[in-house]
């Protein structure tokens, strides 16, 4: 199991070896932290995540870091559930999600992996439950990952991933 810490910051600027991205099934890019990950790693990003699409609420793919500077080497593209009142089976796609990309790391030989707060934001999930379930699962994936990282990007979901965490 990997060790788990939290952090507050902009997710293109963390020293792993590969960032996770909320993406959308296109996996062309778009808003949040998927158009600050595109914007940092260039075109060839949307290129890349276009061949690989669509891509299923729950899954994870990868794709090569392009101009995120390194040690980034991968971007792994996972797509959050919308959140829709929580009766859609959201909880256990947003699970699927932070297990996908850990599994994907692993798959890669990754050692250490960023995440973002998925589906916190444009996709409507409330964040407290959010952050339980990233921490929960990400605490319980057995991989060979050393080193998840939770990348809170406002002071509210940092402290929730805090609060999980404890
Ligand atoms: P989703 O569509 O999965 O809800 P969003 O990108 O809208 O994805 O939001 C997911 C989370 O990512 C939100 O908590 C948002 O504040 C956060 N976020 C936005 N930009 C960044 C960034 N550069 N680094 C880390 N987190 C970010």
């Amino acid at each position: 199991m990997a060790r788990v810490e939290v952090v507050q910051g902009d997710i293109t600027r963390e020293d792993v070896d590969a960032i996770v991205n909320a993406a959308n099934s296109s996996l062309r890019g778009g808003g949040g932290v998927d158009g600050a990950i595109h914007r940092a790693a260039g075109p060839r990003l949307k290129e890349a995540g276009a061949a690989l699409a669509p891509c299923p609420p729950g899954e994870a793919v990868a794709t090569p870091a392009f101009d995120l500077d390194p040690p980034v080497r991968h971007v792994i593209h996972t797509v959050g559930p919308v959140w829709k009142g929580g009766t859609r089976d959201e909880a256990s796609l947003l699970a699927s999600c932070y297990r996908r990309s850990v599994e994907v790391a692993d798959s890669l030989g990754a050692r250490s992996v960023a995440f973002p707060a998925i589906s916190t934001g444009i996709y409507g999930y409330p964040p407290d439950q959010a952050a339980r379930i990233a921490v929960d699962t990400v605490r319980s994936v057995p991989t060979r990952v050393e080193l998840i990282r939770l990348v809170a990007f406002d002071r509210v979901t940092y402290d929730l991933l805090t609060a999980a965490l404890d």
